[in-house]
Order: C-alpha cells, then structure tokens, then sequence
C-alpha cells in the first residue's frame, strides 16, 4: 500500500493540483492538517480534499481557527486577517467537516498528529522537541506537519540522542525495527524551509519507506489571486522564497 502524504495546504489549489498529480497512483491518502489558512482557495481545496478517498485526515490549528475552535492570539496579524477572510467564506458543510476532523489518527502502523505527541498543536523544530515527541508518540513512525519544513527526526530504542535529517530538497528514510522515526513531509501550500517548491511524500508500507518530494507549481497565479483578495502582502510575498 502506498499512502500519499499531503499536509499544510493552507488553501493553495495550484500547489495542491501540482502535488496531487505527482500523487496519482497512490492507494490512499494521509492529510496532516490546515487544509486552509493564508491562502485564497479555501473552499476549492476542501473540496479537492474531501473527495480524494480512501482519506485520513487529522485537524491543523488553522483549520480550527477558522470554524471558532482555536485562540487567534496564538496567531501572528496577518495569520489572524487571513482566518477572519477564510472563515467568511466556508459552507456550513466545509465547517462541519472541518470541526468533526480528530486531532490524532493511526493508520498503517503510524501515528498523525499536526504538530507533535502527545500535544497535536506544539511543533517540533529541533532534536529537543522532537525527542519528547518520539518518546510520547504511541508507533515507531509518527508523521507531523505544522512547522511547514520538511525533515526527519530519528532515535533508537534504548538511546537518548536524536538525530536530525533536513528533507530541503527531498529525500527518503527506510523504516527499521527499533528505530522511532518523526517524518514531517513539508508544506504543499506554503513551504517555508528556504525552497519555494510544493512539498508532499508517499509512505509506502511494502517496502517500508517514506520519501519527500517537491514539485513545482504556478506560484504567480497564486499570489495574483491573493492580491486580488486583498490578503497580507507578506503572506503573498513568503510563497516566492519558501519563507
Ligand atoms: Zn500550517
């Protein structure tokens, strides 16, 4: 079985499109959160979402944020307009499926949560937060989102040290017995880990692997559509740089 790793889409369809054409031949889909959030195509990207099957889908802190569930004083000016712009414009059936999505799932051996284990809306970002997070996570493989920055955090059982494996421009890691892995595939929709390119991966339970890849996408018609929306100049800004 191949899964198809899609996680922060944050409401950019022409990376989403990109991604899941390069996802096509999966058998089944794992979304890690924030479907929407920043970008101006809340409601396209729910949609292409909601009808890719089989699917796993856990909430982001964006996504709840913008059904009402989520303190917006966590969130930064520009991600706080961007949800109050986001929020106008979901269905009540887009809400309902957002606000039902569960902030922890299993699937195929491993553990989902947005951000880390066992709190699903801290992040991640270095060996330290990682190692409490590969300690608490309840599989050897845990797939994260969150930090918008695709790389690998791993730990052998019995040891203390974590080690730290940037996915910047791509790359795999093999599952092993006794090895705790912490895999965040990167942003599709708003990569900020210096390269601009849409980011996803595929879990492939047969031959116990898990890859990033990056794909390229129309980022001009994204950040187009964003000026006409009147959304955040940074927010339109970042997309070029992966910032
Ligand atoms: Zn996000």
């Amino acid at each position: 079985m191949v899964y198809g790793l899609i996680s922060d889409i944050h409401a950019n369809l022409e990376a989403l499109e990109a991604v899941l054409a390069e996802l096509s031949g999966v058998d089944a889909f794992l979304c890690l959160g924030d479907i929407v959030g920043y970008g101006p195509d809340p409601e396209a990207c729910l949609a292409r979402v909601r009808g890719l099957r089989p699917l796993t889908c856990v909430v982001g802190n964006h996504d709840l944020a913008a059904v009402g569930d989520y303190d917006l004083n966590w969130f930064n000016p520009y991600a706080r307009a961007a949800v109050r712009w986001t929020a106008e414009r979901l269905s009540a059936d887009d809400r309902a499926f957002l606000a039902a999505l569960p902030d922890r799932a299993e699937v195929a051996g491993a553990a989902l949560a947005h951000g880390s284990f066992p709190h699903a809306m801290e992040y991640v970002t270095d060996t330290l937060e990682a190692r409490a997070a590969l300690e608490a996570m309840p599989r050897d493989l845990g797939l994260i989102g969150h930090t918008h920055v695709a790389e690998a955090y791993r730990m052998r059982a019995g040891s203390r040290l974590c080690a730290q494996v940037p996915f910047h421009s791509g790359g795999e890691v093999k599952l092993e017995e006794g090895l705790r892995q912490l895999i965040n595939p990167g942003s599709v929709g708003q990569p900020r880990d210096g390269n601009p390119l849409a980011s996803f991966g595929r879990y492939d339970t047969e031959a116990r692997r898990v890859e990033v890849c990056r794909a390229p996408y129309d980022v001009e018609a994204v950040q187009r559509k964003m000026r006409r929306a009147g959304l955040p100049a940074p927010l339109i800004e970042r997309l070029s740089v992966g910032r």
